[in-house]
């Protein structure tokens, strides 16, 4: 139980990676706080984790691309709540397609989401971060976003971005013991990826040294390592969580 008495936010978790993270913490002993886009999500999420922890769990709908509803959301929780003590931003979205045929919407959408979302959320959470003790930081990029991938221009272009925000805001908090890393991803079941066709995924897993795709556990896991403070020497680093796919 190493996070009693700590308050989790994590962003996108209303399925797949980001409510693997919240349940992990909550079996940690943290209150976390649960944000998505829609508010079912969300609620959901937070309600079939409270089952098995009861009390643990708090959902809050906001768009994250939302700079206004990001400090307003941020507000609410600091006064419902509490002090934000580890930020997890994994909200994400893909609109892929070669850049030939990609419309303006598309890259606006994957850059608001997965890039300024995090501007947004390190903005609106900075101050409770920087009063704490040993806060964490931990962004959600991918694989993709170290290696590029054909039709996904703007999402490749979104992760290579958080990985370089990722290390300025590790520079910039350093002086006040805020650590911040990003974990990339490799290929992990969720909905993200069931969208795939299978001709993909199998050209996919067959690039993978490992033989598989990766579970959602494999990335809460390295969030929770992230978090405690057996890492409390690790910041502005990028840990890819890949079966070995970009070695
Ligand atoms: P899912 O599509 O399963 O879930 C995405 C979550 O993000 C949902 O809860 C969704 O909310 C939320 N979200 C999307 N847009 C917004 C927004 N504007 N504001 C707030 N919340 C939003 O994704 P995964 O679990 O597969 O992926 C999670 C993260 O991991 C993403 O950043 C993704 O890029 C990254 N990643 C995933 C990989 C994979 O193989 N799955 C590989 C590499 C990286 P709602 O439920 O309300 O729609």
């Amino acid at each position: 139980m190493q996070f009693i008495d700590k308050i989790i936010a994590v962003t996108g978790a209303g399925r797949g990676i980001g409510q693997e993270i919240a349940r992990a913490f909550a079996a940690e002993g943290a209150r976390v706080v649960l944000i998505s886009r829609s508010e079912s999500s969300c609620g959901s999420a937070a309600e079939e984790i409270n089952k098995t922890f009861p009390g643990s769990c708090t959902a809050y709908a906001v768009d994250v691309a939302s700079h206004d509803a990001v400090q307003e959301l941020a507000k609410k929780i600091g006064d419902e709540i509490g002090a934000v003590n580890v930020l997890v931003n994994n909200a994400g979205v893909t609109r892929d397609g070669l850049l030939m045929r990609m419309k303006e919407e598309d890259w606006d959408t994957v850059l608001d989401t997965n890039l300024k979302g995090a501007f947004n959320t390190v903005k609106a959470f900075m101050r409770p971060l920087m009063k704490g003790e040993n806060s964490r930081i931990i962004n959600i990029a991918s694989v993709i976003g170290l290696i590029g991938n054909a039709g996904q221009a703007n999402y490749s272009a979104s992760k290579a971005g958080l990985i370089g925000f990722t290390k300025a805001v590790a520079r910039e908090l350093a002086g006040r013991a805020v650590t911040c890393n990003a974990i990339a991803p490799g290929f992990i079941t969720t909905d993200m990826t069931d969208e795939l066709p299978e001709t993909v995924k199998q050209a996919v897993i067959g690039k993978i040294p490992l033989g598989s795709f990766g579970n959602t556990e494999d990335i809460a896991k390295t969030v929770l390592f992230l978090a405690s403070p057996a890492a409390r020497y690790i910041t502005g680093q990028v840990i890819a969580v890949d079966g070995g796919m970009t070695m």
